[in-house]
């Protein structure tokens, strides 16, 4: 019999969170840009996505996710990629 006792444990746990995320049920289009959006458009959608951000109960892994893999689009855990982009270089 083969020994996995140093194999990694199940992949699930570092996706759980996802199951709390507070977008769970809402689709994409709150939180990623549709083409050719530009200005005040964006703004106001980057806005409302970060306001369910705001009282989401797995932010910290969300964004912590987010940072880790430069996820290049999107708003993940109450940033635009922007604003990742930012704290990746600071
Ligand atoms: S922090 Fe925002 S993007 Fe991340 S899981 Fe929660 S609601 Fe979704």
């Amino acid at each position: 019999m083969s020994d996995v006792s140093r194999l990694p444990g199940a992949f699930e746990h570092h996706w759980s969170w996802q199951l709390h995320a507070a977008c769970r049920t809402l689709g994409s289009g709150m939180f990623f840009h549709p083409t050719g959006e530009r200005g005040p458009e964006r703004e106001d959608r980057e806005e409302a996505a970060k306001r369910v951000c705001a009282d989401c109960p797995v932010r910290r892994e969300c964004l912590t996710y987010a940072l880790r893999a430069r996820e290049p689009y999107g708003v993940w855990g109450g940033l635009s990629a922007r604003e990742r982009r930012a704290v990746l270089t600071a």
